[in-house]
């Protein structure tokens, strides 16, 4: 059996950010980050678009109160509010920690970090990496976790938490390269296993994303939170469902039919191609049953409709939105500045899942939580989304809900003695379900 004083499932955003300031505020805390991939091979790699934060340095008028008063709108009012103003208040603060980590963003010509327009946000306040920000954050998180001493499995698969008489105590691991188990003890867990995209057909999603912190938690007996609330992507390449960056029409792009009409304005006609993610995915899906989709043959009455970029000219496509001009060159050798791209909604996340309290604890019902056990992330459910997340605040919350959920560990493991495990039956049990598969 090994044992750290910390051990946090999940390599993406969420998980190295808690990590990185368990270290900060208590540097003598021995932490593990264990991930079944590599930590940069995270879904968080894949995040383009950007992250959302009221640094004012485009839109002066931006308040944290106008991101709080989006995202409750854009949430359908069934966001939790609470969690809302702790996320969009503390935001302009992860952020400049991010550049001060050494996050490259884009920036503007005076040199402060560049924001642009994203789909329910009344001001300009999405920061971005042009379209990588997910690989700009998580590389240098990752670089930071090395420097800090946090102990990385990667490559090794989580199989179970073990959670005993009320208490998260460590997981069973399943050691990829060489197939052997082990048990992992721990005075604190926490899971930030990402989404669960991939239980659906057409996903942007990457392999990774199976919900697996999802159902080891519902199988050692806590609820899930919100399950019914998965969003699906406007955007998502005809056929294969690879994520066309919403930042293509934060930077001017539009939706048209098979009969060439912006069909948005008979939808949302103040926010045409930038309203909220749910709103356009069924303006698509309406239009797409009302035979005003597009055959790949180009006729009308086909599965997909058109996302135009072409009056956007070479330039801006190139220096803006490099990624999504390759993405559909590799994928459909299309070339975007001359050819419209098919896209259709794709399953892109998922806004439930495991409780917790604004502290990052996981609550076992709505007054009790389950000690030892913590989760940050898309696999968590603190509810600053309700219905509908708006793009660029997911990696937000990962970073404000992954820093404070870091913080309360930090504290919680100070002077805490290891649990006890019976690592030998759990080892049992693990490898008798292998070997029952
Ligand atoms: C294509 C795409 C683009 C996106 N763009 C944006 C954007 O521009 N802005 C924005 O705000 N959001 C965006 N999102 C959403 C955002 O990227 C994710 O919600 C967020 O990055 C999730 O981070 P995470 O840390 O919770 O989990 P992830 O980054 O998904 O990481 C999960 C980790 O858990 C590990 N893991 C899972 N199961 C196990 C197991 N059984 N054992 C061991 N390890 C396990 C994985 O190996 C991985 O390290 C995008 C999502 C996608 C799919």
């Amino acid at each position: 059996m090994r044992e750290h004083d910390v051990v946090i499932v999940g390599g993406g955003l969420a998980g190295c950010r808690a990590a990185l300031e368990i270290k900060r505020l208590a540097p003598n805390t021995d932490v593990a980050v264990v991930a079944k991939t590599h930590p940069i091979r995270s879904h968080s790699v894949a995040a383009q678009g950007g992250i959302a934060a009221t640094l004012k340095n485009v839109d002066p008028t931006d308040t944290w109160e106008a991101h709080a008063f989006d995202t409750v709108k854009g949430s359908d009012y069934l966001a939790d509010q609470d969690a809302v103003a702790i996320l969009t208040q503390e935001a302009p603060d992860v952020l400049i920690d991010l550049e001060h980590l050494g996050v490259l963003f884009s920036r503007l010509p005076d040199g402060r970090i560049a924001q642009r327009a994203f789909g329910g946000h009344s001001h300009n306040r999405t920061c971005y990496a042009a379209d990588k920000t997910g690989h700009a954050i998580l590389h240098e998180l990752v670089n930071n976790l090395r420097h800090n001493g946090v102990h990385l499995y990667d490559e090794w698969y989580v199989m179970q938490l073990i959670l005993e008489e009320g208490e998260a105590k460590g997981i069973v691991v399943y050691r990829i390269r060489d197939g052997s188990l082990d048990v992992i003890r721990a005075k604190a867990v926490m899971f930030a296993t990402g989404g669960y995209g991939r239980v659906y057909n057409t996903t942007s999603n990457d392999y990774a994303s199976t919900g697996d912190g999802l159902a080891m938690s519902a199988m050692a007996g806590i609820p899930l939170e919100d399950m019914e609330f998965v969003q699906f992507h406007p955007t998502g390449l005809y056929p294969v469902g690879v994520l066309i960056s919403e930042a293509v029409r934060g930077e001017g792009a539009y939706l048209v039919n098979s009969e060439g009409e912006r069909f948005m304005q008979r939808y949302a006609p103040s926010r045409m191609e930038l309203a909220p993610r749910d709103i356009t995915s069924r303006a698509i899906t309406l239009e797409i049953r009302a035979g005003r989709g597009v055959k790949t043959d180009g006729s009308a009455g086909g599965p997909f409709v058109y996302l135009d970029l072409r009056h956007m000219g070479r330039e801006k496509i190139m220096n803006r939105i490099p990624f999504a001009w390759e993405e559909a060159h590799r994928l459909l050798g299309i070339d975007a500045v001359v050819e419209k791209m098919p896209i259709r909604p794709t399953v892109h996340y998922c806004m439930g899942g495991i409780p917790v309290n604004t502290e990052g604890q996981v609550r076992r019902s709505f007054d009790s939580l389950v000690e030892g056990f913590f989760s940050a992330g898309e696999c968590s459910c603190v509810s600053v989304h309700g219905a509908n997340r708006l793009g660029s605040n997911s990696l937000l919350e990962c970073v404000v809900y992954g820093r404070r959920t870091g913080r309360t560990i930090a504290q919680y493991v100070q002077g805490r003695k290891f649990p006890k495990i019976n690592a030998e039956l759990y080892l049992q049990e693990a490898q008798k379900r292998i070997s029952d598969y």
